[in-house]
């Protein structure tokens, strides 16, 4: 066999595994089946899924398995180039306004996923000479969409209104000024104050940019969002959702002022440099927008249920932060006490991912429910027995 020379980067590759190993804080990939009812198979051994970002059960719903093969019949199974050379098939279309009347508003654009939609729009609309004020418990792809923008970044406090006025008090000079918020946080399950952030924005000129990714499908009438249920959508410049998640598909897209999409349809590298989505993927979200705007009963089923974990839950003396929707966080501290709790409730065939620093701050590593309307109160009810018992043997309650 032919030896490589090997470049020092493996070696520094190697160390920084071994450093991440010793925080109890390696990654792994585990592959899973999907069942009903919000159970997988999980190598083999079968497991209740309280991590999965498919709140609504839409992932296996035959119209939506129907939708995605009806595309592929119709169109292929490629978009075969970028939307602006010849990849923009008729469904995206279809799509985007389908969109624009579940969200009451002009225009939409159908991307490839939430994290280059935020990578994409806020380094298309941030130029260097704009300040980017950012909630420090945003989303990833927020943060790396404001590195890329080489803007002014300013993270505020969570939630933390004064903090983020005195930030925008500072910047008074600058003209371009942007404001970027999750609408609900994704590991610690509550909401941001959307009004005062909208009173905000107002006084100071910001242009504000709403993340509805976990929130997009489930709050609001027709389950269009949390900034509708806020009754604040029309002070919203820029939405930013996933199909990727209540939708219960893959993609995302972006909602704004048609002059918003058509610049970023000109400048959003994202978008403009890459393979448009297949067909499939398009008829599989047309099927889901159609379903969510329906099933209203799915919505409040989902909340019904996640009410249900949340008060066995602090009732038993968890402390599930601020959580007051369908993601419910157990909080447990150190990396290694989280890890040992997670792998307790995997071979209790409960699947609940440990979230680790970098994911959130060092010291507040935690479990991650995540409740699903297709599942059984049965089965939560017991889950929630499995969980005190763990939680008791682990000091995590007492
Ligand atoms: C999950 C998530 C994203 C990324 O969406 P994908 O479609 O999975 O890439 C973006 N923003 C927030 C707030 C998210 O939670």
């Amino acid at each position: 066999m032919r030896q490589r020379t090997k470049s020092p980067l493996y070696q520094t590759i190697n160390n920084e595994l071994e450093d991440i190993a010793k925080q109890s804080l390696t990654r792994s990939l585990v592959s899973h089946k999907p069942l009903e009812k919000g159970w997988i198979r999980r190598n083999g051994k079968l497991m209740l899924n309280f991590s999965s970002n498919d709140y609504l059960g839409l992932a296996g719903h035959p119209e939506v398995k129907q939708g995605a093969l009806q595309a592929i019949h119709d169109y292929g199974a490629s978009a075969s180039s970028s939307r602006l050379i010849v990849g923009s098939h008729p469904l995206y279309e279809e799509t985007e306004q389908a969109i624009t009347s579940w969200k009451q508003r002009d225009s939409a654009l159908i991307v490839h996923n939430g994290y280059t939609a935020n990578v994409g729009a806020i380094s298309a609309l941030a130029s260097r000479n704009a300040v980017v004020y950012s909630d420090k418990l945003n989303h990833a792809s927020i943060i790396d969409g404001i590195v890329l923008s080489r803007a002014k970044k300013r993270r505020y406090n969570h939630n933390d209104m004064n903090h983020l006025e005195s930030l925008l008090k500072k910047d008074k000079d600058i003209e371009n000024k942007i404001i970027i918020t999750d609408s609900l946080f994704s590991m610690d399950g509550d909401f941001a104050p959307l009004e005062d952030i909208v009173t905000l924005k107002k006084h100071y000129g910001a242009f504000l940019i709403v993340d509805e990714a976990h929130s997009s499908g489930i709050y609001g009438p027709f389950g269009r969002g949390y900034s509708y249920q806020q009754k604040v959508d029309e002070e919203i410049d820029l939405f930013v959702g996933t199909c990727g998640k209540a939708l219960g598909s893959f993609g995302a897209y972006v909602v704004a002022d048609q002059i918003v999409i058509q610049y970023l349809v000109n400048k959003m590298r994202s978008f403009i440099f890459s393979t448009g989505l297949p067909p499939s993927v398009l008829g599989a979200i047309q099927a889901s927008i159609t379903l969510v705007q329906k099933d209203e009963e799915r919505r409040r089923n989902l909340l019904q249920k996640s009410k249900l974990v949340r008060s066995i839950l602090t009732e038993a003396g968890f402390n599930t932060c601020l959580s007051d929707s369908h993601i419910v966080p157990i909080l447990t501290g150190d990396n290694e006490t989280t890890l040992t709790f997670s792998s307790l409730l995997m071979e209790e065939g409960i699947s609940a991912v440990a979230i680790r620093p970098p994911t959130v701050p060092p010291g507040e590593a935690r479990i991650r429910l995540s409740t699903m309307a297709v599942h059984s109160d049965e089965d939560l009810i017991s889950a929630c027995q499995v969980i005190k018992r763990i939680g008791k043997e682990l000091g995590v309650i007492t």
